[in-house]
């Protein structure tokens, strides 16, 4: 009977649990090995006394076909909704609230047009004569997408449109996000010999498409997770996995699981990292280089308040409330205007996020401190005084990985050293794009490759 252990019950490992009975058949015995409570990861869903609330990822890109696939595969197309296709999202900036500008590639503008209500003329004469100033990048480059965009268009459209966009997606600011990592269209732009950043901004932006680009799940990610296990009929383990070995049968050893043919790994990197230092050091060190970043989630419910109609407000760095201090919140989600299905509960409920990669001292402080820091932000930013009748906080240490540059050459050494250890495979955030559907997608591969060499 083949048998194989699932290191991490987390959007990637339950991937893995369920593509793996599908290409193994019912007789494989497939364990599911996890050191927290519950399932799901950096995935949990919480019931705020209206219903089911997301307090970890919230949605996905529903334009990648992986996540209306995997629903349709488990019969919950039902479970996608849709957010709100009036509700935009606001830019606090300067101290003032503006429309999140259109027509950037993350926050980096094609022309000055896009960004000239946030940033000063100065700046914007920059954007505009960027064009004529030669681009020093040689094909297969990589550098910091703050580093790049302050160079070439100055610090405030790094501040202002940049970073609270990639603060949002990875927890990261732009200084340490890698471009052809996290704009890989736009690397290849560069690659491609566009004379300057804002030609390749121009060929790197989406092609308008028709409908939302995102999709949520109408009872959250929980009943995703709970149909994945379910599916898997996976064995559960409750354990801190520490040591992954071999045994002189070539079969994997893993305490509290016993000896099985084929392991696949979907921990966070460090963890991964610690796992396999010994079994092959250079891979082990390669994925210790993988840092994290922490964040938090302050989730606020309402009987009533008076939201406005937008789906939520992104915070520029160094941004002050009225006081002279410094904003915590990095952002708010308006989910009740932002999610049709979450206003039809009634009541209105907001997520305040915290923390970024260097920057996350407060995520460790006290709920009650999180939670006045993330009324007092919606005060300053939205003049909401209401007092909520719940509140919910989630922290997320390690919560996610950090692309910084270089981050793609070290996947490719990752992947090679990996692929040479037979029945090993390795899924997770941290290799081919933090997203849900990017996690998805690399769990599914890295299913198959260990179907194939069982
Ligand atoms: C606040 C936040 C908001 C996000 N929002 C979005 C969003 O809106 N859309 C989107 O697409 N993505 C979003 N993401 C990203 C996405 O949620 C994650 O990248 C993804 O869920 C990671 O899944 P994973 O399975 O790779 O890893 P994880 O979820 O980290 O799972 C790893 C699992 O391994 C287990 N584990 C760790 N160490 C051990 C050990 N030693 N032994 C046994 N088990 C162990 C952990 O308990 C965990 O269950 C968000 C992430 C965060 C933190």
């Amino acid at each position: 009977m083949t048998s194989v252990a699932i290191v991490g019950a987390g959007i990637s490992g339950l991937v893995a649990a369920h593509r793996l009975r599908r290409l193994l058949g019912e007789n494989a015995r497939i364990v599911i090995v996890d050191s927290a409570e519950r399932i799901g990861g950096k995935l949990r869903t919480v019931d705020m006394g209206s219903g089911p609330v997301d307090v970890g990822a919230e949605a996905f890109i529903a334009r990648r076909p992986e996540v209306p696939e995997l629903l349709a595969e488990l019969g919950l197309s039902d479970e996608l909704v849709r957010p709100s296709s009036t509700a935009r999202p606001l830019l606090r900036t300067g101290g003032a609230l503006h429309s999140l500008p259109v027509g950037t590639l993350m926050g980096i503008p094609a022309t000055s047009e896009s960004v000239r209500s946030i940033v000063d003329d100065e700046t914007c004469r920059r954007i505009d004569d960027e064009r004529s100033r030669p681009l020093a990048w040689t094909p297969g480059d990589d550098a910091a997408v703050g580093a790049l965009v302050s160079e070439r268009f100055g610090p405030l459209v790094t501040a202002r449109s940049v970073d609270p966009l990639l603060g949002g997606v990875y927890s990261g600011l732009s200084d340490t996000t890698s471009v052809r990592a996290a704009l890989p269209t736009l690397a290849a732009a560069l690659d491609g010999g566009a004379s300057s950043l804002g030609e390749a901004v121009e060929r790197a932006r989406p092609t308008p498409a028709p409908g939302p680009v995102f999709g949520g799940l109408r009872r959250g990610y929980g009943v995703l997770l709970e149909a994945l296990l379910a599916s898997s009929r996976a064995d559960q383990v409750h354990a801190d996995v520490a040591d992954l070995t071999r045994d002189s049968g070539g079969q994997w050893v893993i305490p509290g699981v016993g000896a099985v043919d084929g392991v696949l790994l979907a921990v966070p990197a460090p963890v991964a990292s610690g796992l396999l230092v010994g079994v092959d050091r250079a891979l082990g060190t390669e994925l210790g280089a993988l840092p994290l970043a922490s964040s938090a989630v302050v989730a606020l419910g309402y009987d009533a308040c008076d939201l406005p109609e937008n789906s939520g407000v992104l915070v520029a760095t160094g941004e002050l409330d009225s006081t002279g201090v410094p904003l915590r919140a990095k952002a708010f989600t308006l989910s009740s205007r932002k999610w049709p299905h979450l206003a039809e509960r009634g009541g209105e409920l907001v997520r305040v996020s915290f923390g970024r990669f260097g920057d996350s001292a407060i995520v460790d402080r006290p709920d009650d401190v999180l939670i006045d820091a993330a009324r007092r932000d919606l005060q300053d930013v939205l003049g909401i005084t209401d007092v909520p009748t719940t509140a919910f906080v989630q922290r997320w240490h390690g919560g996610l990985p950090q692309y910084r540059p270089g981050h793609v050459a070290r996947i490719a050494r990752i992947d090679a050293a990996a692929a040479a250890i037979s029945r090993l495979e390795l899924a997770g955030a941290y290799l081919h794009g933090v997203g849900v559907p990017a996690c998805v997608a690399t769990a599914s591969a890295a299913a198959l490759r260990l179907a194939a060499a069982l």
